[in-house]
Order: C-alpha cells, then structure tokens, then sequence
C-alpha cells in the first residue's frame, strides 16, 4: 500500500475551472504548475481552449507565478509555444521523473512548500509533485477519447488507485476500524 499511497493526490477537482484558487493562495501557494494536454486542452491540442488561456492570465493577475510542464515534445505546436510565450515551459519533462520539477521551480524563483502541481495523470503528474514535495491537485481528463494510447492505458490502473485510496481513507476515518 506505500507505493498507492505515494499516489494519492492532495486534492481531486472535476476541472482547471473548479479548482479554489483563493483558498490555495490563503494557504499560502504562490506557485502553480501545469499539466497541459487534458489538463488545460485536448490531448495534443494545438491551441489553449480560451478559457484555459483567460484562466492562465487571471492567475498570472492574482499574483500567482506560473509553470507547465508536458511530457510532450512540443512539435507542431507553434501557436501553443506562442501563448505561452511569456511563461517557462519544460517540454520533453519525462514526469514523474523529478529533475524537471526541480528544474521548473528554479526557473520559477519558488519553493516546493509553496507550489502546486495541477494534472491529469497519478503516474505522472502527481506521482512526481509528490516525489518532488509539491502539493498536487489531480483533474479529470479535460477528453478522455482524445488521451494518448499510453494514457489510455494506464486509466483503469489509475482508477483502481484512487479506489484503493478512497477505501484507504474510508478506513481510517471509520473510528471502529482505527
Ligand atoms: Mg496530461
């Protein structure tokens, strides 16, 4: 069970959108780093949907300083770079291995305590800010139909994962099993 509970994300939201931003700023986060294919977009999408993109800016205006990170290589995706041009982005990240992370809040000027990593993926995304000492807010997959043949494999693991940890917790907070 140590190796699920490595897994287990800080926080579960249905989308980027749904995320209390506030609450993570009053908790003192000053740092967010992104996922971007079925995080922000579709899998591989081209653009930022341009309610990603306001979001982005809106957080950018709150005061947040803002990261992504893919384990995409960038290619092709010219217009993407181009709105994100103003933020550091390490394509090629090979999550949830650590040295991009460590790399990322570097260039960020930030510290682990007070980032947090937003993903799609446990075995990647939260796997990694959890090595990394990051707080790590796990979405649903903006399209799952849309989700790389890799990816696509490894949901129903991910779902048996989150199954064990909910049961996980169920226990202990059930006083007659503590
Ligand atoms: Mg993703």
């Amino acid at each position: 069970m140590k190796f699920v509970s490595a897994l287990r994300p800080d926080e579960i939201a249905r989308s980027i959108y749904e995320i209390d931003y506030e609450h993570l700023w009053h908790a003192g986060y000053r740092a967010l780093i992104f996922d971007i294919d079925n995080t922000l977009g579709e899998w591989g999408c081209r653009t930022l949907p341009e309610s990603a993109h306001a979001l982005v800016h809106q957080l950018e205006a709150r005061g947040f300083v803002l990261g992504f990170l893919s384990n995409d290589g960038g290619e092709n995706r010219s217009h993407l770079k181009a709105q994100l041009g103003s933020y550091p982005v390490i394509w090629r990240a090979a999550k949830p291995r650590i040295g991009s992370y460590r790399a990322l809040i570097a260039l960020l000027a930030t510290q682990e305590r007070e980032t947090a990593m937003i993903g799609d993926q446990l075995f990647t995304d939260i796997w990694g800010a959890k090595r990394s000492g990051l707080y790590a807010i796990l979405v649903a997959p903006v399209s799952p139909a849309s989700d790389s043949i890799w990816a696509k494999l490894r949901r129903p693991l991910e779902r048996l994962v989150l199954r064990l940890l909910a049961r996980k917790d169920a226990a202990h907070k059930d006083p007659y099993k503590s």
